[in-house]
Protein backbone atom coordinates (compact mmCIF):
# COMPACT_ATOMS: atom_id res chain seq x y z
CA UNK A 1 0.00 0.00 0.00
CA UNK A 2 2.58 2.50 0.45
CA UNK A 3 3.62 4.12 -2.66
CA UNK A 4 7.37 5.44 -2.21
CA UNK A 5 9.16 8.52 -3.98
CA UNK A 6 6.10 10.82 -3.07
CA UNK A 7 8.09 13.66 -4.49
CA UNK A 8 7.63 12.72 -7.91
CA UNK A 9 3.81 12.87 -8.19
CA UNK A 10 2.80 16.13 -8.77
CA UNK A 11 0.37 17.82 -6.48
CA UNK A 12 -1.81 19.86 -8.89
CA UNK A 13 -4.39 23.11 -7.27
CA UNK A 14 -7.34 21.30 -8.72
CA UNK A 15 -6.03 18.37 -6.49
CA UNK A 16 -5.69 20.26 -3.54
CA UNK A 17 -8.88 22.16 -3.86
CA UNK A 18 -10.83 19.20 -4.58
CA UNK A 19 -9.27 17.35 -1.65
CA UNK A 20 -9.83 20.57 0.82
CA UNK A 21 -13.82 20.67 -0.64
CA UNK A 22 -14.14 16.64 0.20
CA UNK A 23 -12.41 17.36 3.44
CA UNK A 24 -14.95 20.42 4.64
CA UNK A 25 -17.44 17.68 3.19
CA UNK A 26 -16.90 15.45 5.69
CA UNK A 27 -16.42 18.11 8.59
CA UNK A 28 -19.79 18.87 8.04
CA UNK A 29 -21.10 14.82 8.12
CA UNK A 30 -19.20 13.73 10.91
CA UNK A 31 -18.74 17.15 13.15
CA UNK A 32 -15.57 19.14 14.10
CA UNK A 33 -14.10 16.34 16.88
CA UNK A 34 -13.83 13.79 14.11
CA UNK A 35 -12.64 16.09 11.38
CA UNK A 36 -10.08 17.48 13.67
CA UNK A 37 -9.10 14.33 14.95
CA UNK A 38 -8.75 12.34 11.95
CA UNK A 39 -9.27 14.20 8.89
CA UNK A 40 -7.27 17.66 9.00
CA UNK A 41 -3.90 16.54 8.87
CA UNK A 42 -4.37 13.97 5.92
CA UNK A 43 -2.90 15.35 2.99
CA UNK A 44 -3.58 14.54 -0.52
CA UNK A 45 -0.39 13.89 -2.82
CA UNK A 46 -1.28 12.83 -5.72
CA UNK A 47 -3.41 10.60 -8.28
CA UNK A 48 -1.82 7.71 -9.71
CA UNK A 49 -3.41 5.19 -12.12
CA UNK A 50 -7.25 6.19 -10.76
CA UNK A 51 -5.64 6.38 -6.65
CA UNK A 52 -5.95 9.26 -4.65
CA UNK A 53 -3.05 8.99 -3.06
CA UNK A 54 -3.57 10.07 0.58
CA UNK A 55 -0.82 11.12 3.02
CA UNK A 56 -1.11 10.10 6.83
CA UNK A 57 1.10 10.16 9.66
CA UNK A 58 0.48 6.23 11.16
CA UNK A 59 -0.79 3.16 10.13
CA UNK A 60 -2.54 3.39 12.98
CA UNK A 61 -4.31 6.65 11.81
CA UNK A 62 -4.71 5.03 7.84
CA UNK A 63 -6.17 1.73 9.47
CA UNK A 64 -8.81 4.29 11.30
CA UNK A 65 -9.60 6.00 8.31
CA UNK A 66 -9.93 2.69 6.27
CA UNK A 67 -12.42 1.38 8.45
CA UNK A 68 -14.46 4.54 9.41
CA UNK A 69 -14.38 7.01 6.60
CA UNK A 70 -12.90 5.76 3.19
CA UNK A 71 -16.23 5.11 1.20
CA UNK A 72 -17.05 8.41 2.14
CA UNK A 73 -14.32 9.79 1.00
CA UNK A 74 -14.48 8.20 -2.08
CA UNK A 75 -17.36 9.37 -2.81
CA UNK A 76 -17.85 12.51 -2.28
CA UNK A 77 -14.25 12.71 -4.06
CA UNK A 78 -15.71 11.36 -7.00
CA UNK A 79 -18.50 13.69 -6.95
CA UNK A 80 -15.47 16.17 -7.92
CA UNK A 81 -13.33 14.16 -10.01
CA UNK A 82 -15.05 10.79 -11.19
CA UNK A 83 -11.71 9.27 -13.08
CA UNK A 84 -10.75 8.10 -9.20
CA UNK A 85 -11.88 4.63 -8.16
CA UNK A 86 -9.79 4.31 -5.32
CA UNK A 87 -7.46 5.41 -2.43
CA UNK A 88 -4.50 4.28 -1.38
CA UNK A 89 -2.57 5.42 1.57
CA UNK A 90 1.52 6.97 2.38
CA UNK A 91 2.15 6.77 5.82
CA UNK A 92 5.00 9.15 6.66
CA UNK A 93 5.38 7.78 10.28
CA UNK A 94 7.61 10.35 11.69
CA UNK A 95 5.67 10.45 14.74
CA UNK A 96 6.04 6.49 15.73
CA UNK A 97 8.21 7.30 18.19
CA UNK A 98 6.41 9.79 19.98
CA UNK A 99 6.52 9.20 24.01
CA UNK A 100 3.15 9.57 25.82
CA UNK A 101 4.98 12.10 28.09
CA UNK A 102 5.10 14.33 25.26
CA UNK A 103 1.49 14.49 24.49
CA UNK A 104 0.09 15.19 27.97
CA UNK A 105 1.68 17.24 29.91
CA UNK A 106 0.44 19.24 33.11
CA UNK A 107 0.25 23.12 32.72
CA UNK A 108 1.17 23.97 35.71
CA UNK A 109 -0.51 27.51 35.38
CA UNK A 110 -3.48 26.16 34.75
CA UNK A 111 -3.85 22.91 36.16
CA UNK A 112 -5.34 21.71 32.83
CA UNK A 113 -4.19 19.20 31.06
CA UNK A 114 -3.26 19.88 27.61
CA UNK A 115 -3.24 17.22 24.50
CA UNK A 116 0.03 18.64 23.22
CA UNK A 117 -0.16 16.57 20.06
CA UNK A 118 -1.06 19.77 17.65
CA UNK A 119 -0.72 16.94 14.48
CA UNK A 120 -4.46 15.81 16.38
CA UNK A 121 -5.83 19.20 17.25
CA UNK A 122 -6.27 19.81 20.37
CA UNK A 123 -9.30 19.53 23.15
CA UNK A 124 -8.99 22.92 25.02
CA UNK A 125 -11.64 23.77 27.20
CA UNK A 126 -13.38 26.49 25.24
CA UNK A 127 -13.26 29.53 27.88
CA UNK A 128 -16.26 30.98 25.95
CA UNK A 129 -18.28 28.34 27.16
CA UNK A 130 -19.57 28.82 30.40
CA UNK A 131 -22.50 28.88 32.96
CA UNK A 132 -23.23 32.45 32.57
CA UNK A 133 -24.03 32.06 28.85
CA UNK A 134 -26.14 29.41 29.02
CA UNK A 135 -29.69 29.68 29.02
CA UNK A 136 -31.96 27.16 31.35
CA UNK A 137 -35.12 26.37 31.20
CA UNK A 138 -37.35 23.26 31.60
CA UNK A 139 -35.90 21.17 29.12
CA UNK A 140 -31.96 21.52 30.35
CA UNK A 141 -32.67 22.22 34.04
CA UNK A 142 -31.24 19.24 35.47
CA UNK A 143 -28.16 18.43 33.49
CA UNK A 144 -27.91 22.47 34.56
CA UNK A 145 -28.00 22.45 38.23
CA UNK A 146 -26.50 18.97 37.90
CA UNK A 147 -23.44 20.32 36.67
CA UNK A 148 -23.17 23.01 39.05
CA UNK A 149 -23.73 21.20 42.13
CA UNK A 150 -20.93 19.26 41.35
CA UNK A 151 -18.48 22.15 40.78
CA UNK A 152 -19.80 23.28 44.40
CA UNK A 153 -18.73 19.55 45.59
CA UNK A 154 -17.15 17.55 43.55
CA UNK A 155 -17.61 13.98 43.47
CA UNK A 156 -21.61 14.99 45.10
CA UNK A 157 -22.91 12.76 41.59
CA UNK A 158 -20.22 10.31 40.28
CA UNK A 159 -20.29 10.03 37.52
CA UNK A 160 -22.33 12.69 36.15
CA UNK A 161 -23.56 11.58 33.05
CA UNK A 162 -25.46 13.87 30.79
CA UNK A 163 -27.00 12.74 27.46
CA UNK A 164 -29.19 14.15 24.94
CA UNK A 165 -29.19 14.29 21.04
CA UNK A 166 -27.29 16.83 18.71
CA UNK A 167 -26.55 20.14 19.24
CA UNK A 168 -28.79 20.74 22.75
CA UNK A 169 -26.44 21.72 25.10
CA UNK A 170 -23.72 18.86 26.05
CA UNK A 171 -20.55 19.73 25.18
CA UNK A 172 -21.50 23.58 26.31
CA UNK A 173 -22.25 22.48 29.89
CA UNK A 174 -18.70 20.26 30.22
CA UNK A 175 -16.70 23.35 29.00
CA UNK A 176 -18.58 25.35 32.17
CA UNK A 177 -17.90 22.56 34.61
CA UNK A 178 -13.76 22.71 33.43
CA UNK A 179 -14.45 26.62 33.48
CA UNK A 180 -15.54 26.80 37.08
CA UNK A 181 -13.47 23.92 38.36
CA UNK A 182 -10.69 25.53 36.52
CA UNK A 183 -10.68 28.75 38.78
CA UNK A 184 -10.56 25.94 41.70
CA UNK A 185 -7.39 25.00 40.61
CA UNK A 186 -8.32 21.44 40.23
CA UNK A 187 -6.66 18.94 38.10
CA UNK A 188 -9.11 18.46 35.01
CA UNK A 189 -8.41 16.05 31.65
CA UNK A 190 -11.03 17.13 29.44
CA UNK A 191 -11.13 15.48 25.80
CA UNK A 192 -13.72 13.73 23.50
CA UNK A 193 -14.36 9.85 24.25
CA UNK A 194 -12.51 9.28 20.04
CA UNK A 195 -9.61 11.30 21.18
CA UNK A 196 -9.13 9.05 24.47
CA UNK A 197 -9.14 6.05 22.45
CA UNK A 198 -6.86 7.61 19.67
CA UNK A 199 -4.59 7.95 22.68
CA UNK A 200 -4.95 5.15 24.39
CA UNK A 201 -4.12 2.65 21.68
CA UNK A 202 -1.14 4.78 20.69
CA UNK A 203 0.55 4.12 24.22
CA UNK A 204 -0.03 0.60 23.31
CA UNK A 205 1.57 0.91 20.18
CA UNK A 206 4.27 3.18 22.32
CA UNK A 207 4.46 0.32 25.46
CA UNK A 208 4.15 2.88 27.73
CA UNK A 209 0.32 2.43 28.56
CA UNK A 210 1.22 2.95 32.18
CA UNK A 211 1.84 6.56 31.50
CA UNK A 212 -1.22 7.08 29.98
CA UNK A 213 -2.95 4.90 32.92
CA UNK A 214 -1.11 7.35 35.59
CA UNK A 215 -1.80 10.55 33.86
CA UNK A 216 -5.60 9.55 34.05
CA UNK A 217 -5.51 8.23 37.61
CA UNK A 218 -4.01 11.87 39.12
CA UNK A 219 -6.66 13.42 37.57
CA UNK A 220 -9.55 15.45 39.81
CA UNK A 221 -11.47 15.41 37.69
CA UNK A 222 -12.38 13.83 34.04
CA UNK A 223 -14.67 15.03 31.85
CA UNK A 224 -15.22 12.73 28.45
CA UNK A 225 -17.28 14.19 25.67
CA UNK A 226 -19.31 12.25 23.18
CA UNK A 227 -18.94 8.46 24.91
CA UNK A 228 -20.89 7.09 22.53
CA UNK A 229 -17.40 6.90 20.25
CA UNK A 230 -15.93 4.62 22.54
CA UNK A 231 -17.97 1.60 21.84
CA UNK A 232 -16.21 -1.19 20.00
CA UNK A 233 -12.24 -2.35 20.70
CA UNK A 234 -12.54 -4.70 23.73
CA UNK A 235 -9.19 -3.52 25.08
CA UNK A 236 -9.90 0.31 24.99
CA UNK A 237 -13.63 -0.51 26.87
CA UNK A 238 -11.21 -2.59 29.33
CA UNK A 239 -8.65 0.09 29.72
CA UNK A 240 -11.70 2.69 30.66
CA UNK A 241 -13.24 0.73 32.50
CA UNK A 242 -10.37 0.47 34.75
CA UNK A 243 -9.56 4.08 34.67
CA UNK A 244 -13.10 4.86 35.69
CA UNK A 245 -13.00 2.51 38.55
CA UNK A 246 -9.91 4.04 40.07
CA UNK A 247 -10.99 7.55 39.35
CA UNK A 248 -14.10 6.69 41.35
CA UNK A 249 -12.21 4.89 43.77
CA UNK A 250 -9.85 7.77 44.37
CA UNK A 251 -12.99 9.97 44.51
CA UNK A 252 -12.62 12.40 41.17
CA UNK A 253 -15.37 13.21 39.76
CA UNK A 254 -15.76 11.86 36.19
CA UNK A 255 -18.05 13.88 33.96
CA UNK A 256 -19.45 12.09 30.69
CA UNK A 257 -21.79 13.20 27.92
CA UNK A 258 -23.55 10.89 24.81
CA UNK A 259 -26.19 11.01 22.67
CA UNK A 260 -28.14 8.40 24.21
CA UNK A 261 -28.70 6.33 27.88
CA UNK A 262 -26.04 4.46 29.17
CA UNK A 263 -28.10 1.47 28.41
CA UNK A 264 -28.72 2.53 24.47
CA UNK A 265 -24.82 2.62 24.17
CA UNK A 266 -24.22 -0.16 21.49
CA UNK A 267 -21.32 -2.64 21.77
CA UNK A 268 -20.45 -1.41 25.21
CA UNK A 269 -20.21 -4.34 27.79
CA UNK A 270 -22.80 -4.64 30.72
CA UNK A 271 -20.35 -4.03 33.50
CA UNK A 272 -19.71 -0.73 32.06
CA UNK A 273 -22.76 0.02 31.23
CA UNK A 274 -24.38 -0.31 35.00
CA UNK A 275 -20.65 1.91 36.47
CA UNK A 276 -22.10 4.54 34.01
CA UNK A 277 -25.76 4.92 35.52
CA UNK A 278 -24.21 4.59 38.99
CA UNK A 279 -24.29 8.22 39.47
CA UNK A 280 -26.31 10.59 38.45
CA UNK A 281 -27.90 9.96 35.05
CA UNK A 282 -29.59 13.29 33.40
CA UNK A 283 -30.93 14.16 29.73
CA UNK A 284 -31.23 17.43 28.13
CA UNK A 285 -34.60 17.35 26.23
CA UNK A 286 -35.69 19.03 23.44
CA UNK A 287 -35.90 23.26 23.78
CA UNK A 288 -39.34 24.29 23.99
CA UNK A 289 -40.10 27.85 22.17
CA UNK A 290 -39.13 30.19 25.19
CA UNK A 291 -36.50 28.79 25.73
CA UNK A 292 -35.49 28.94 22.21
CA UNK A 293 -36.15 32.60 21.87
CA UNK A 294 -34.18 33.00 25.09
CA UNK A 295 -31.05 31.78 24.01
CA UNK A 296 -31.71 34.02 20.53
CA UNK A 297 -31.88 36.79 22.53
CA UNK A 298 -28.88 36.36 24.49
CA UNK A 299 -26.52 35.53 21.12
CA UNK A 300 -27.93 38.99 19.94
CA UNK A 301 -26.84 40.57 23.03
CA UNK A 302 -23.19 38.86 22.78
CA UNK A 303 -23.08 39.68 19.52
CA UNK A 304 -23.64 43.37 20.32
CA UNK A 305 -21.07 43.77 23.01
CA UNK A 306 -18.64 42.67 20.76
CA UNK A 307 -18.91 44.02 17.21
CA UNK A 308 -21.18 46.67 16.33
CA UNK A 309 -23.87 48.57 18.59
CA UNK A 310 -26.66 49.46 16.03
CA UNK A 311 -27.12 45.93 14.91
CA UNK A 312 -30.63 44.94 15.41
CA UNK A 313 -32.63 41.77 14.52
CA UNK A 314 -36.23 42.35 15.34
CA UNK A 315 -38.17 40.24 17.82
CA UNK A 316 -40.43 39.30 14.46
CA UNK A 317 -36.89 37.52 13.39
CA UNK A 318 -36.09 35.93 16.49
CA UNK A 319 -38.99 34.45 16.53
CA UNK A 320 -39.55 33.45 13.28
CA UNK A 321 -36.14 31.54 13.50
CA UNK A 322 -36.60 30.15 16.75
CA UNK A 323 -40.37 28.77 15.04
CA UNK A 324 -38.52 27.42 12.39
CA UNK A 325 -35.77 25.57 14.18
CA UNK A 326 -36.90 23.09 16.90
CA UNK A 327 -34.44 20.37 17.45
CA UNK A 328 -30.74 21.66 17.43
CA UNK A 329 -29.92 24.72 19.03
CA UNK A 330 -27.00 24.26 16.85
CA UNK A 331 -28.76 24.79 13.88
CA UNK A 332 -30.75 27.53 15.10
CA UNK A 333 -27.42 29.79 16.19
CA UNK A 334 -25.99 28.68 13.23
CA UNK A 335 -29.17 30.48 11.07
CA UNK A 336 -28.81 33.65 13.04
CA UNK A 337 -24.96 33.95 12.57
CA UNK A 338 -25.69 34.11 8.70
CA UNK A 339 -28.23 36.46 9.34
CA UNK A 340 -25.65 39.02 11.50
CA UNK A 341 -23.01 38.02 9.43
CA UNK A 342 -25.09 39.17 5.80
CA UNK A 343 -26.32 42.13 7.63
CA UNK A 344 -22.69 43.21 8.55
CA UNK A 345 -22.04 42.59 4.48
CA UNK A 346 -24.91 44.30 3.54
CA UNK A 347 -24.59 47.01 6.26
CA UNK A 348 -28.17 47.07 7.44
CA UNK A 349 -30.54 45.35 9.97
CA UNK A 350 -32.28 42.97 7.73
CA UNK A 351 -35.72 42.92 7.31
CA UNK A 352 -38.17 39.77 7.99
CA UNK A 353 -38.09 38.92 4.11
CA UNK A 354 -34.15 39.15 3.85
CA UNK A 355 -33.69 36.31 6.96
CA UNK A 356 -36.67 33.91 4.92
CA UNK A 357 -34.27 34.14 2.02
CA UNK A 358 -31.48 33.30 3.75
CA UNK A 359 -33.70 30.41 5.61
CA UNK A 360 -34.92 29.41 1.84
CA UNK A 361 -31.52 29.07 0.69
CA UNK A 362 -30.49 26.73 3.42
CA UNK A 363 -33.18 24.86 2.57
CA UNK A 364 -32.91 24.75 -0.91
CA UNK A 365 -29.03 23.81 -0.63
CA UNK A 366 -30.34 20.97 0.73
CA UNK A 367 -33.31 20.11 -0.84
CA UNK A 368 -32.17 20.99 -4.73
CA UNK A 369 -35.22 22.50 -5.50
CA UNK A 370 -33.67 24.80 -8.19
CA UNK A 371 -32.42 23.51 -10.98
CA UNK A 372 -29.37 24.37 -13.01
CA UNK A 373 -31.87 25.34 -16.22
CA UNK A 374 -33.20 27.95 -14.27
CA UNK A 375 -30.57 29.61 -13.03
CA UNK A 376 -29.05 29.92 -16.21
CA UNK A 377 -32.09 31.61 -17.60
CA UNK A 378 -32.25 33.93 -14.89
CA UNK A 379 -28.95 35.36 -14.95
CA UNK A 380 -29.34 35.62 -18.60
CA UNK A 381 -32.15 37.40 -18.01
CA UNK A 382 -30.69 40.16 -15.42
CA UNK A 383 -27.17 40.60 -17.66
CA UNK A 384 -29.99 40.91 -20.74
CA UNK A 385 -27.73 38.09 -22.98
CA UNK A 386 -28.74 35.38 -25.40
CA UNK A 387 -28.50 32.00 -23.90
CA UNK A 388 -26.44 31.04 -27.23
CA UNK A 389 -24.19 33.40 -26.62
CA UNK A 390 -23.72 32.54 -22.62
CA UNK A 391 -23.85 28.32 -23.67
CA UNK A 392 -20.69 29.68 -26.39
CA UNK A 393 -17.27 29.28 -26.07
CA UNK A 394 -16.64 32.98 -26.12
CA UNK A 395 -14.42 34.69 -23.41
CA UNK A 396 -15.70 38.30 -23.47
CA UNK A 397 -15.78 39.22 -20.06
CA UNK A 398 -19.69 40.76 -20.20
CA UNK A 399 -20.56 36.78 -21.38
CA UNK A 400 -17.78 34.95 -19.60
CA UNK A 401 -19.00 36.93 -16.18
CA UNK A 402 -22.49 36.22 -15.78
CA UNK A 403 -21.34 32.46 -17.18
CA UNK A 404 -19.06 32.53 -13.44
CA UNK A 405 -21.67 33.97 -11.98
CA UNK A 406 -24.06 31.14 -13.20
CA UNK A 407 -21.56 28.24 -12.69
CA UNK A 408 -21.12 29.41 -8.65
CA UNK A 409 -24.55 29.54 -8.10
CA UNK A 410 -24.94 26.24 -9.42
CA UNK A 411 -22.61 24.92 -7.12
CA UNK A 412 -24.27 26.75 -4.22
CA UNK A 413 -28.06 26.57 -4.50
CA UNK A 414 -28.30 22.93 -5.93
CA UNK A 415 -26.70 19.69 -5.07
CA UNK A 416 -24.80 18.78 -8.46
CA UNK A 417 -21.48 17.96 -8.34
CA UNK A 418 -18.72 20.18 -10.49
CA UNK A 419 -18.43 17.53 -13.20
CA UNK A 420 -22.18 17.49 -13.51
CA UNK A 421 -22.24 21.46 -12.89
CA UNK A 422 -19.47 21.64 -16.13
CA UNK A 423 -21.87 19.07 -18.36
CA UNK A 424 -24.44 21.61 -18.42
CA UNK A 425 -22.49 24.51 -19.72
CA UNK A 426 -21.60 22.61 -22.86
CA UNK A 427 -19.56 20.17 -21.22
CA UNK A 428 -17.08 22.22 -19.87
CA UNK A 429 -14.28 20.54 -17.19
CA UNK A 430 -15.10 19.96 -13.17
CA UNK A 431 -11.59 22.62 -12.92
CA UNK A 432 -13.54 25.35 -14.92
CA UNK A 433 -15.90 25.40 -12.72
CA UNK A 434 -13.80 25.54 -9.46
CA UNK A 435 -12.41 28.61 -11.26
CA UNK A 436 -15.56 30.20 -11.57
CA UNK A 437 -16.24 29.69 -8.15
CA UNK A 438 -13.04 30.91 -6.89
CA UNK A 439 -13.05 34.09 -9.02
CA UNK A 440 -16.89 35.17 -8.28
CA UNK A 441 -16.03 34.25 -4.32
CA UNK A 442 -12.97 36.77 -4.62
CA UNK A 443 -15.11 39.41 -6.56
CA UNK A 444 -17.44 39.21 -3.81
CA UNK A 445 -14.86 39.67 -1.00
CA UNK A 446 -13.33 42.45 -2.49
CA UNK A 447 -16.40 44.22 -4.22
CA UNK A 448 -19.22 44.96 -2.35
CA UNK A 449 -21.15 46.43 -5.29
CA UNK A 450 -20.82 42.95 -6.86
CA UNK A 451 -21.63 40.92 -4.04
CA UNK A 452 -25.08 42.74 -3.43
CA UNK A 453 -25.71 42.03 -7.42
CA UNK A 454 -24.99 38.40 -6.91
CA UNK A 455 -27.33 38.35 -4.03
CA UNK A 456 -30.12 39.82 -5.84
CA UNK A 457 -29.34 37.31 -8.69
CA UNK A 458 -29.84 34.30 -6.05
CA UNK A 459 -32.83 35.96 -4.70
CA UNK A 460 -34.43 35.85 -8.18
CA UNK A 461 -33.80 32.15 -8.60
CA UNK A 462 -34.86 31.60 -4.62
CA UNK A 463 -38.18 33.23 -5.38
CA UNK A 464 -38.85 31.62 -8.30
P1 LIG B 1 -23.99 19.23 21.88
O1 LIG B 1 -22.64 19.05 22.51
O2 LIG B 1 -25.11 18.77 22.74
O3 LIG B 1 -24.09 18.70 20.49
P2 LIG B 1 -23.30 22.02 22.07
O4 LIG B 1 -23.00 22.12 23.51
O5 LIG B 1 -22.12 22.00 21.15
O6 LIG B 1 -24.26 20.79 21.74
O7 LIG B 1 -24.28 23.23 21.69
C1 LIG B 1 -24.46 23.70 20.38
C2 LIG B 1 -24.47 25.20 20.36
O8 LIG B 1 -25.60 25.69 21.03
C3 LIG B 1 -23.28 25.81 21.08
O9 LIG B 1 -22.91 26.97 20.39
C4 LIG B 1 -23.81 26.16 22.44
O10 LIG B 1 -23.09 27.23 23.01
C5 LIG B 1 -25.24 26.53 22.12
N1 LIG B 1 -26.17 26.23 23.20
C6 LIG B 1 -26.75 25.04 23.46
N2 LIG B 1 -27.57 25.13 24.52
C7 LIG B 1 -27.50 26.40 24.94
C8 LIG B 1 -28.13 27.12 26.02
N3 LIG B 1 -29.00 26.53 26.83
N4 LIG B 1 -27.81 28.42 26.17
C9 LIG B 1 -26.94 29.02 25.32
N5 LIG B 1 -26.34 28.41 24.30
C10 LIG B 1 -26.60 27.11 24.10
MG1 LIG C 1 -20.96 18.09 21.71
Amino acid sequence: MNIKNSSALNISDDLKKNWNIVQLKLKEIYGIDVYKSWIENVEAKGIEQNSLILRVKTRFVRDWIVSHYADKILDHFQKLDDTVSRIQFEISEIFVNDKISNIFDFNTKSKIIDIKDTNYGVNRIDPRLNFDNFVTGESNQLAFSAAKRICENLGHYNPLYIYGSVGLGKTHILNSIGNQLKQLQKKIIYLSAERFMYQFVKSIKNKDTYKFKDIFRNADVLILDDIQFISGKDVTQEEFFYTFNSLIENQSQVVISSDRSPNDLDRIQDRIKSRLSGGLVVDIQQPDISLRLEILKKRCLAEKDQFSKDLIISDEILTFIANEFKSSIRDMLGVLNRIIASSRIQNRNPSLQDAKLILKDLFSNMNAVVNIEDIQKIVVNFYDISITDFLSARRSRHIARPRQIAMYLSKKLTTKSLPEIGRKFTGRDHTTVIHAIKKIEDLMHNDKKFALEVQEISNRILKK
